[in-house]
């Protein structure tokens, strides 16, 4: 992997429905299964010098479902399944909150949870990140959104929600590109910043 002290940009990537498959609030390792392509597509980006993080709602801890414990052994599990497949993720961030909850309990709105960038600026503090040059992959109008508010073009996988959410997409809220999976996702932008070169 290229060196860790180096500024280069970010494939700021979503988990549920992008990278694995999309079971509605998993808390247990063992029900991680990777989408296919996701092995190559975080492969081209290590070639590329990219960071690789991912960025991931978990609000079944606020909502008593799991432990911040489960979505951290969940994380790891998925980055050491895709370490052994030579494909290097540097780090999962997770927002474990839900708004109506939080109202409940009188506590102020979280700045991390997707489309707010608490999560990218979080990793913009821990990562010499070149946000110029960086982007944002996801199956949901979330990831879009988060995008935008990062200024940085998002890119909609068809995986996980992605038909839905594409139907649910807000005026404005538009994809840099809507691919069928987070690997023709990664060729499309490849393709778009002269990373790949003919086909
Ligand atoms: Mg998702
Ligand atoms: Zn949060």
């Amino acid at each position: 992997m290229a060196d860790l002290r180096t500024r280069r940009p970010a494939a700021f990537l979503d988990r549920d429905g992008t990278m694995i498959l999309e079971r509605d609030f998993l808390g247990d390792p063992d029900g991680i299964e990777l989408l296919p392509g996701v092995v190559e597509a975080i492969q081209l980006l290590n070639e590329w010098g990219y960071w690789v993080i991912g960025v991931s709602n978990q609000s079944g801890v606020a909502r008593g479902y799991f432990g911040t414990k489960d979505v951290e052994a969940v994380n790891e599990r998925i980055i050491d399944l895709l370490a052994k497949q030579k494909a290097y993720v540097n780090r999962i961030y997770y927002c474990p909150h839900q708004p109506d909850i939080s109202r409940q309990r009188n506590e102020a709105p979280c700045e991390c949870r997707k489309p707010a960038p608490g999560m990218i600026q979080h990793a913009l503090r821990e990562y010499p990140i070149d946000l110029s040059g960086s982007f944002v992959a996801g199956d949901s109008a979330v990831d879009i959104g988060l995008a935008h508010r990062a200024g940085i073009p998002g890119l909609l996988v068809l995986t996980g929600y992605g038909l839905r959410e594409r139907e649910l997409l807000a005026p404005g809220l538009t994809p840099d590109v809507i691919a069928d999976d987070l690997l023709s996702a990664v060729h499309w932008f490849g393709h778009r910043m002269g990373l790949i070169v003919g086909t």
